[in-house]
């Protein structure tokens, strides 16, 4: 047994950050020399006297490289090399076989079919054994380089994946939830209609027939009776506009958006014609949508522009569209009191104001309704303050020319 052999087959791990060289030579003096030489690596080296004690080191620990005598007594270095190269972990394992004489050619091959990497000789040279081991080293740390990376890489997949599919179920879950919820608010507002018309109705005659009866203070209940119910029904109203966004309406088909501008402007005439609002508007192209609702986003958009204007100020609401390859982008521009920046997060969402009632009377299902409308068109919808104060709302629609032919 070799003085060189100080590693005990069954190894301890290298220590951390370093990788094992083995060296197996019968020769003690030859595993000196390339003690001697590896040793500038920088990497542990293990030196075995045997074939079989090289495997049995290869059992439960890797090598970077094996550094192998040809000529040994008992197993030599060809034979060790096919036992190596005959585990499925070690196939790979770098082998640089150690000859003391020029191997013939077919020596060479032999050694090459066995898994040989290089050959080195002897009298060996320094400079070349160190710079063979070394480029081999570093190619082995590169090569576990990369399989930590493939393992992050798979394991990022797999999360992917967990998240990819988390997330298609709740989506699923959502469109339940949003299906229940529009069949909820469609027949909740359907259902609510009748006895609220006939709460409004009694009230009414109430008022008409016993007015004589009531003192000052049954009058003004009577007031908050009406106008609690007359807000309800605009609620009711708008929540069943809400519900009807989302169940399936006629195909879209080309509307000329100036024409849906004209019919919501036509709707709310009186609204323009008590405030003296100034709507004006450029040049609007054919797009894609479906004409009712495309109505109401305008009609939505522009008496909320009327609606949200400072005291004393008359309204400017100004419509136009910036025309992209296959969308519009409309604008409708007003010079309202604008929207606080803490709450442009919550504007789209169903119920939320950002005024105060007795002022601006509301539900806050207009702006919802809105962003329904648009998602339903595959579009997007924003709001951009204005430095000059008021709101710019924004919304893209797809042009009617990215359908190829109608
Ligand atoms: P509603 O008009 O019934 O209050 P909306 O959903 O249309 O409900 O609007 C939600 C809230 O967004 C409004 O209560 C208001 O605070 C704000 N808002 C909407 N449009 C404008 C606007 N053009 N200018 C200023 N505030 C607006």
């Amino acid at each position: 047994m070799s003085s060189a052999v100080r590693i005990p087959a069954s190894a301890e791990p290298s220590p951390t950050g370093t990788v094992n060289i083995l060296l197996v030579d019968d020769q003690p003096s030859r595993l000196t020399t390339y003690e001697t030489i590896l040793a500038p690596i920088g990497e542990r080296l293990v030196a075995v006297s045997s074939g079989r004690e090289a495997l049995q080191f290869l059992l439960h620990n890797e090598a970077a490289v094996i550094l192998l005598d040809v000529n040994m007594p008992e197993m030599d270095g060809f034979e060790t090399a096919a036992m190596i190269r005959d585990r499925p972990r070690l196939a790979h394992t770098p082998i640089v076989f150690v000859s003391a004489i020029n191997p013939s050619d077919m020596e060479r091959l032999r050694a090459y079919d066995f898994g040989a990497i290089d050959f080195v000789f002897v009298p060996i040279v320094p400079e070349i054994l160190r710079a063979k081991v070394s480029v081999l080293v570093k190619l082995h740390r590169q090569q576990i380089a990369l399989v930590e990376m493939n393992r992050s890489l798979e394991l990022a997949t797999e999360r992917l994946r967990c998240s990819e599919l988390a997330l298609q179920q709740k989506a699923g879950e959502l469109e339940r939830s949003n299906l229940e919820l529009e069949r909820f608010a469609h027949i909740a507002s359907h259902d609510l209609q009748e006895p609220l018309r006939m709460i409004s109705s009694y009230i009414q005659l109430l008022a008409r027939r016993y007015s004589d009866l009531f003192d000052e203070d049954a009058t003004e209940f009577m007031g908050f009776v009406v106008d609690g119910a007359s807000r309800m029904q605009r609620l009711i109203n708008d929540l069943f506009d809400y519900s009807r966004v989302g169940s399936l309406g006629p195909a879209p088909a080309r509307v000329s958006s100036s024409i849906a501008l004209a019919h919501a402007a036509a709707n709310l005439a009186s609204m323009i014609a008590d405030t003296g609002a100034l709507v004006t508007r450029e040049e609007l192209p054919v797009v894609l949508a479906d004409e009712g609702q495309l109505t109401q986003l305008f009609q939505n958009l522009v008496s909320n522009a009327i609606k949200f204007r400072a005291k004393g100020v008359v309204p400017r609401i100004r419509i136009s569209a910036t025309i992209g390859t296959d969308q519009a982008v409309f604008s409708v521009r007003d010079n309202g009191i604008g929207i606080p920046a803490d709450c442009r997060g919550r504007l789209f969402v169903i119920f939320q104001r950002f005024v105060r009632g007795d002022e601006y009377p509301g539900s806050g299902v207009g702006l919802a309704i809105c962003k329904r409308i648009v998602e339903r068109h595959d579009g997007r919808i924003w709001m951009e303050p204005l430095e000059e104060g008021g709101s710019d709302f924004r919304f893209t629609l797809p042009l009617a020319a990215a359908l190829k032919e109608l």
